[in-house]
């Protein structure tokens, strides 16, 4: 895939997701799938990624997770 902004090639690699939760908290994900361009450096994480993060996200929240840190690979 050529990246959008630049026309650059991307590769694949993983990057980190901070999301602000409700109650103010912040989550990482890690070592989320990305692809990443190697010309500008912007990162793309497709539908089913951003989904299963999602997902990921509801499961900490419903734990009551205190933790600022989760993997990605925990919501497979
Ligand atoms: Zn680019």
């Amino acid at each position: 895939m050529a990246c959008p902004l630049c026309k650059g090639n991307t590769v694949s690699g993983t990057t980190i997701l901070p999301f602000e939760m409700k109650n103010g908290k912040v989550i990482v994900v890690l070592n989320v799938p990305a692809r990443i361009c190697n010309q500008c450096g912007e990162e793309y994480v497709d539908m089913k990624v951003a989904r299963k993060v999602e997902q990921l996200l509801d499961r900490v929240e419903r734990d009551g997770l205190m933790m600022g840190f989760v993997e990605y690979g925990d919501a497979a």
